[in-house]
């Protein structure tokens, strides 16, 4: 939800130049979790009632809203789709890598922000993960020439902390990303399958088929 918001925000800051009001803000995210609400999939709370949850997004909006700068937006939820191709050979793989920038703002060089909820902050190793690498990847693609790479943290913190973090990514780190992507796909396509046991079994829904049928 407070992803949708923050688009919703820099929308309206790409219109007019300026930030939307808070109690507008708020209330979109209120009307945006009321629907979410309303539709017939079960929300799992954790250590949190409804209201708290909204309460708290409330918060951490109004934080956000006293903390962040007004950007030159050039676009919300950019698509991108481009070829994936061996770093090793340059021949073009049967298949596209497919995402969006979360928002795409301008300056002396075009900036990707990538937009991320947390309940703390993030540690070194969480800032070096794989989708920086091909929001980079994908500007060069694009044409955007290398772009700079932000991103923009809402910490869920009794009082809620906003932070944003420039990022670094090399060629190297493309290469690494591509290989890996690469890697991946001609596992999937041999049919291994390896359990990566973390946090992240606790709502997978093929855990049925790690645990031998129960999940
Ligand atoms: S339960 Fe899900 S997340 Fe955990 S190892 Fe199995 S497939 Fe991966």
């Amino acid at each position: 939800v407070i992803h949708r918001v923050l688009a919703i925000h820099y929308t309206y800051i790409q219109k007019h130049g300026d930030k939307m009001p808070l109690v507008a803000l708020q209330d979109a995210f209120r009307d945006d979790w009321n629907s979410e609400m309303d539709k017939p999939i079960p929300i799992r709370f954790n250590k949190q009632d409804d209201g708290q949850t909204v309460d708290q997004g409330v918060s951490m909006l109004q934080v956000f809203h006293e903390q962040s700068d007004v950007p030159v937006v050039k676009g919300v939820e950019v698509p991108f789709a481009i070829p994936l191709a061996d770093p090793e050979t340059g021949i073009e793989l049967d298949m596209l890598l497919v995402g969006a920038f979360d928002l795409v703002t301008g300056g002396d060089k075009v900036c990707l922000w990538d937009h991320k909820t947390s309940a703390r902050k993030p540690t070194k190793d969480q800032l070096g993960d794989h989708q920086m690498t091909i929001y980079r990847h994908a500007a060069e693609m694009m044409g955007f020439g290398t772009p700079e790479l932000r991103l923009q943290y809402l910490i869920k913190t009794k009082v809620p902390q906003h932070l944003v973090i420039d990022i670094q990514r090399s060629k190297q780190n493309i290469r690494e990303a591509l290989e890996t992507i690469i890697m991946i796909t001609k596992a999937v396509d041999a049919g291994a399958f390896f359990r990566i046991r973390g946090w992240q079994c606790h709502d997978c829904a093929h855990a049925y088929v790690c645990n031998g049928g129960s999940s």
